[in-house]
């Protein structure tokens, strides 16, 4: 097998930063050393670089069919992008169309992805109808498919919301099996009275779509599902957690001692609500559910993660072009929800968190590596630079300041979430279980080198 040495770099993982060469055989990490005359097949010199584990995206739409169309990545430019960012693995979401089985939707995503995607992947299943036959179904996704996360929605009446009563049920069946139930909380018929009261009215501008999906819209459905999690006993996962009235719900159920795992996505963090100010139809850009919220919010999410309310940050890369955001020129409601984010989560985290001290260095591996890798099942594998782990680096150069733009990103979108933005930090190089996927801005990797990654069951006990 052959052998490549990372030298004299700045290894940082979710505990620790030391000064190391990495010796990687094969896919995997060999040993980790001393500086030193460490020798290899291929040396890559790392001086002045830090050493971060591939970034693990917990939450991505790659060629998913929604409001009437297909967001506009697919598994192949999607994981490319991601690989771009420094991200070297995802976990998308497969959904079960209501009437069918769960397998049928697996079966879906996976055709979506085999022979195509460039980064390695895992699936969450969406369960949109929750019934005598999905039931049966849960335990054969965990053990014998290594899907080990189930997702629900609470929002999307008549397309993907299940009621309470479904909900408690998946919960039940799939605590039996070892599984982690997340949850997408917005009160759907709360948001579906807004909507209708905002479309009679003529309100039709991108800006009411936010309107129609206040804080509070989030935060009850965020407390009704921690509630239902407790009387049950089970864990939680509450996914793109957006403000502070959801997070007042979770920091109520750690009162009485509840387990709650809570994600947040970058354009939560950095965004504010003025982007739906904006002339001339450009608020669309930011049309995602939950919207993005105020100030306020964002700097109450910045101290979730100070206090360890929050866990993981992921993107929700869902992205749909200009002329796919066009169909709700007239009608806020007809805007496919989502946004591009997954090849700039990376960078703009070390940017915005660690430069600006509002997070460590190893904090900023926890949230964006290690937190997803353990929570899904995908640990010690991914999730961190260690021997015997898959040897997913990202070699990152704080030194280099860039800027974010359409015109340079691999995303097939035509816009950026953050266009023009500054950023301090670069992903230089990218392996992939040991091959070079990136090196400065070229893929060295492309469709179909990604693998599939059936994970373990959740513990219950890990702690992040
Ligand atoms: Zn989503």
């Amino acid at each position: 097998m052959s052998t490549l040495a990372i030298k004299n770099a700045t290894v940082v993982t979710a505990t620790d930063t030391f000064k190391a060469d990495l010796l990687i055989e094969g896919e995997k990490i060999q040993s980790i050393a001393e500086c030193g005359d460490l020798k290899a097949d291929k040396t890559i010199d790392a001086d002045g670089c830090y050493v971060f584990p591939g970034g693990i995206d917990a939450h991505t739409h790659l060629d998913l069919p929604f409001m009437g169309t297909f967001s506009s990545d697919d598994f192949e430019t999607g994981t490319l992008a991601a690989l771009h960012g420094g991200t070297t693995s995802i976990i998308d979401f497969a959904f079960q169309t209501q009437g069918k089985s769960l397998q049928e939707g697996l079966r879906a995503w996976h055709e979506k992805a085999r022979g195509r995607a460039a980064a390695d992947y895992a699936f969450h299943m969406v369960v949109t109808d929750f019934n005598p036959g999905s039931r049966e179904e849960i335990r054969g996704l965990v053990e014998k498919e290594g899907v080990t996360s189930f997702k629900t929605f609470m929002a999307y009446k008549g397309a993907l919301m299940i009621d309470d009563r479904q909900m408690i049920g998946l919960m039940n069946e799939v605590k039996k099996w070892g599984g982690l139930v997340t949850v997408h909380a917005e009160n759907g018929d709360l948001a579906d009275s807004l909507i209708q009261a905002n479309r009679q009215a003529g309100n039709t501008a991108p800006r009411f779509h936010a309107l129609s999906r206040p804080e509070i819209v989030e935060a009850e459905a965020t407390g009704r599902a921690i509630d239902i999690a407790y009387s049950g006993g089970h864990p939680l996962y509450v996914v793109h957690m957006t403000c502070e009235g959801a997070l007042n719900r979770v920091r109520d159920a750690l009162r009485r001692n509840q387990k709650v795992l809570v994600e947040t996505c970058v354009q939560y963090l950095l965004l504010d609500d003025s982007v739906y100010d904006r002339p001339d139809f450009e608020g669309a850009k930011w049309v995602m559910s939950p919207p993005i919220r105020k100030k306020k919010d964002q700097e109450a999410l910045w101290n979730g993660i100070d206090q360890g309310l929050v866990h993981v940050v992921a993107t929700d890369h869902c992205p749909f072009c200009l002329s796919q955001k066009e169909a709700g020129r007239n009608d806020f409601s007809k805007i496919p929800n989502g946004a591009p984010g997954i090849e700039n989560r990376m960078e703009l985290m070390y940017s915005e968190g660690v430069v600006k001290g509002r997070i460590s260095l190893n904090r900023f591996v926890e949230l964006n590596c290690t937190a997803p890798a353990k929570i899904f099942g995908l640990s010690p594998d991914k999730g961190t630079i260690a021997v015997g782990s898959d040897a997913d680096l990202v070699i990152f150069d704080p030194r280099v300041e860039h800027t974010l733009s359409a015109k340079t990103h691999h995303m097939r979108c035509d816009y950026s979430s953050y266009e023009g933005w500054k950023v301090q930090g670069r992903v230089r190089t990218v392996l992939l279980r040991g091959t070079v996927a990136i090196d400065q801005g070229r893929a060295l990797v492309g469709k179909g080198f990604g693998r599939y990654l059936p994970r373990k069951p959740f513990s219950g006990a890990e702690t992040i």
